[in-house]
């Protein structure tokens, strides 16, 4: 078998109400998938985690990847993700030519899975569970939301009506508003759901720590993200102030990033992203490096269902950690802000049962795309 084509997907969709984070405003949401089709007729999904750069990125898959692995074995995962990665290795190594690879290598696990009639976790070697516990990402700022915090507490109750037993909300506003906001959030929701702030870097380390401390009465699951990424020795500054777990390593790329993370004890929890620090295979490959140094490793997605299922498929693989009768949950990010183009592009959605998400059981990701939507959605 060969491979025949390698195909960027650029999407894009209007949102009927922008919202923020600590970076800045969402007018409209973005994704981005590859699809590789085989001489064989066979073909994988994988997607890039891409915001505006997805020009770039399409360029970078079609114009600059494809060439160089058509007519290769598509079931060469390690050796095609080794001559990608070192193709750009002088100017690469994170970033967008990271992120191009990653779509290309979910799709080649997409078509193994497909060859062999077997879903993905299944390849990783068996699941551990069939369906991972979802936390609901959401409580971004909008408009009305700004000064008025009860909208913040509404959309976090009905994510818990929804059987969330999880959510994370956005901070990174200034410690007064955070303040505010994630107080009225944890009165709204009561004790027993957890709680996660993520502020998106846009903390140094003392504000970061400031802000920790003035939630230290809302029992946060975790602090994500409190400083920039390049700033491993702040993220190890807070760690060490706060008796909050630290998470991090969405902005994070391949083994090699991940290494400095976890080595130098930046966090307690890494989230990889599949979509942008290397695919499928560097994801599982960070997931035992964090095992090794027991850190957990819950991956970031914010994509379209073809990232929640790659996801799914990980998540379902990665033994419990520590094991025990009752151990920590895996969970999986399900972003709930509005997004079109996630919620219409799968023909069989993921499931959601009582705050678990399902792992797809098809071979392969066990998902397929409504090409119909996906044009719909599609970019030139
Ligand atoms: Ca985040």
């Amino acid at each position: 078998m060969k491979i025949k084509s390698v195909a960027a997907y650029p999407l894009r969709c209007a949102l009927e109400q922008p919202f923020s984070y600590s970076q800045k405003w969402f007018k409209h949401r973005t994704a981005l998938l590859v699809k590789v089709v085989t001489d064989e007729g066979l073909y994988g999904w994988g997607e890039v985690f891409c915001h505006d750069a997805w020009p770039a990125l399409a360029a970078l898959i079609e114009r600059v990847y494809q060439p160089l692995i058509l007519g290769q074995d598509p079931l060469s995962r390690e050796v095609i993700w080794d001559k990608l990665y070192n193709w750009t290795r002088d100017y690469g190594q994170k970033g967008l030519t990271t992120a191009a690879l990653s779509g290309i290598d979910i799709a080649l696990w997409d078509i193994l899975g497909k060859v062999a009639g077997l879903p993905v976790y299944q390849l990783l070697g068996g699941a551990f569970r069939d369906r991972v516990q979802a936390y609901a990402t959401g409580m971004y700022l909008t408009e009305p939301a700004i000064d008025d915090p009860s909208v913040l507490a509404d959309e976090a109750l009905s994510y818990v009506e929804q059987g969330f037993k999880a959510v994370k909300m956005k901070v990174g506003f200034g410690l007064d508003r955070d303040t505010v906001y994630v107080h009225s959030v944890r009165e709204a929701i009561g004790d027993s759901t957890g709680l996660m702030i993520d502020a998106n870097h846009a903390y140094d380390a003392a504000t970061a720590i400031a802000l920790g401390r003035a939630l230290e009465d809302c029992d946060i699951g975790w602090f994500e993200e409190p400083v920039v990424p390049e700033d491993i020795e702040g993220y190890c500054r807070v760690r060490r102030a706060l008796d909050i777990s630290i998470a991090g390593g969405e902005a994070e790329f391949s083994r090699y990033g991940f290494r400095e993370l976890i080595s130098r004890g930046a966090v307690d929890i890494v989230q990889p992203d599949i979509c942008i620090t290397g695919g499928l295979s560097e994801t599982g490959k960070i997931a035992v490096l964090a095992q090794t140094w027991h850190v957990r490793c819950m991956p970031h997605v914010w994509g379209t269902g073809v990232a929640l299922a790659a996801a799914l498929h990980l998540i379902a693989s990665l033994p419990d950690q520590p094991p025990s009768l009752n151990p920590l949950p895996k969970l999986l990010e399900m972003d709930r802000t509005e997004n079109p183009i996630r919620e219409n592009i799968l023909v069989e959605p993921i499931q959601l049962v009582e705050g678990d998400a399902l792992v797809p059981q098809g071979p392969g990701l066990g998902i397929e795309i409504d090409e119909a939507v996906l044009e719909s959605f599609r970019q030139s």
